[in-house]
């Protein structure tokens, strides 16, 4: 084993969480290394995604008041139903009415190459050193505590205080001996499709909406809910980027066949919607297959794991803060490394890297006014159930529910616990808001 250098922090991944947490602790003057496998940051997570507007009110100031490379401003979502191979109505429909929207935007697209580049960027401005293509294969131990890791080249790289924003894999933290791994029932695998499309095009078919498909389970075009995702398709610049998930293993046990995500795809190839207004215009550019743990947050037993032990904090997808209800990390992941990054400096500040010190991270995850509402939001639960059932008018309720119009009914009071903390904080954040809206809109154009 060869002995490497001594850090205050080591933070293991740079991907959404990882880059955030690092650059906090060096701003505070902490020595800290941020540690990537890949060989660019946010290589190996999803190749894109949308990340909702309350990631950037609420998270990081300077994530907000900067120029991240986003995509595209995303105004609305459509709802689209599929019935006999065709899609026969759009309805339910949530839309940021004009002339607010789109420059008061649901969220933004982004590729996550870029996107966690640009984040680690930030964090060796602020004093982090970044380390690519070195994988933490094991942790270093002493008197059980964590102390650093071993990475795959062999070399002992040790710290105070260890944060693991490793994503869903869970190795850091398993081998921590604090997590056991995710059950495959709330491991999602996704297939994703990433075609070129003009501009104009992509203005014309999507306008600023996420398009959602759903459909009853006998279409056997899309995933049966409660075993996988319905098809999404969200706009970029000039790509658009398609997804159909599936669980590793249904809640009956059942071990799902993965080829099936083919064969849904084949069928939804043949929708109407998809020949007539996507297919003359698209390019294929990429086929990725990824998974992501999407329910963790539904289960008590893998909701509830630890978050911390002794000498170590957990992240984002590590920590099991995937919001179950919207499928959606990013926020969780920026919420809780600004945590961590607190509760680390106020730990090496004080001494005390123990366990009961690193408590205090957990509790404050709890504490937060959105970090528990989005990962236990029983809603996607609900969808499975109505899918099951047969009914199609109780899905379409859920729909409405969980992507319609009626998602502000369950998403507007903690968005409005965490307004409130915010300008009670400082009132000017308001302003600061509006200007994101406006520069994020400008950054677009
Ligand atoms: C298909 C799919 C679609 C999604 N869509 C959305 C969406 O639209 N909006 C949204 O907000 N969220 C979405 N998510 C979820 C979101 O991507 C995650 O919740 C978020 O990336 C979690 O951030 P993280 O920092 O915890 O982990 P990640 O972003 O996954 O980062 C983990 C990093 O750690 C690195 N790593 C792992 N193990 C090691 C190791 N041993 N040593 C060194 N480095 C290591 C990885 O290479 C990676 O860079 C989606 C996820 C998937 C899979």
């Amino acid at each position: 084993m060869m002995a490497g250098a001594e850090y205050d922090v080591i933070v293991v991944g740079a991907g959404f969480g990882g880059p955030v947490a690092a650059r906090e602790c060096a701003q505070a003057g902490l020595s800290t290394l941020l540690l990537e496998r890949a060989s660019t940051p946010g290589q190996k997570v999803i190749s894109s995604c949308t990340i909702p507007f309350y990631g950037f009110l609420f998270g990081p100031e300077w994530i907000r008041n900067g120029e991240p490379p986003i995509e595209r401003p995303i105004s609305g979502i459509r709802n689209i139903f599929i019935r006999d191979g065709k899609t026969y109505r759009v309805d339910n429909s949530f839309r940021v009415p004009a002339p607010l929207g789109p420059r008061i935007a649901i969220g933004y697209t982004v590729y996550c190459r870029p996107f966690c580049t640009w984040l680690a960027e930030r964090a060796v401005e602020a004093g982090a050193e970044l380390r690519t293509s070195t994988a933490a294969v094991d942790v270093i131990k002493e008197g059980g505590a964590v102390r650093g890791v071993i990475t795959d080249g062999g070399e002992e790289l040790r710290c105070r205080i260890l944060i693991d924003a490793e994503g869903v894999q869970n190795l850091v933290a398993t081998r921590a001996g604090i997590r056991k791994p995710y059950r495959p029932e709330v491991i999602e695998l996704c297939l994703l499709y990433d075609f070129e499309m003009g501009k104009e095009d992509i203005d014309r078919v999507c306008g600023y909406n996420l398009e959602y498909f759903w459909a009853m389970p006998e279409e056997g075009m899309i995933a049966p809910l409660g075993r996988g995702s319905a098809v999404y398709i969200f706009p970029y610049r000039e790509s658009i980027h398609m997804t159909i998930g599936q669980f590793l293993k249904a809640d009956d046990g059942e071990v799902l066949n993965v080829k099936l995500l083919d064969r849904y795809y084949e069928k939804f190839f043949q929708t109407d919607r998809w020949r007539d207004l996507y297919e003359p215009r698209v390019k294929l550019r990429a086929r990725i297959w990824d998974t992501c743990p999407i329910y963790a947050g539904l289960y008590p037993d893998q909701r509830n794991m630890p978050t911390f032990g002794e000498g170590i904090l957990l992240l984002g997808d590590a920590a099991g803060l995937e919001a179950a209800a919207i499928a959606d990390g990013v926020p969780t992941a920026w919420f809780s490394a600004q945590i961590a990054a607190q509760t680390a400096i106020e730990s090496l500040r004080a001494g005390d890297t123990s366990a009961s010190f690193l408590s205090r991270y957990d509790r404050r995850l709890r504490e937060h006014p959105l970090i528990t509402a989005l990962i236990s939001d029983p809603h996607r639960r609900d969808l499975a159930q109505a899918a099951k059932s047969g009914d199609e008018a109780e899905m379409r309720r859920r729909v409405n529910r969980g992507w319609g119009i009626r998602l502000m009914g369950h998403l507007a009071p903690p968005v409005m616990r965490a307004v409130y903390r915010e300008i009670r904080r400082d009132a000017r954040v308001v302003k600061s808001w509006l200007d994101m809206f406006n520069r994020y809109w400008r950054l677009y154009a």
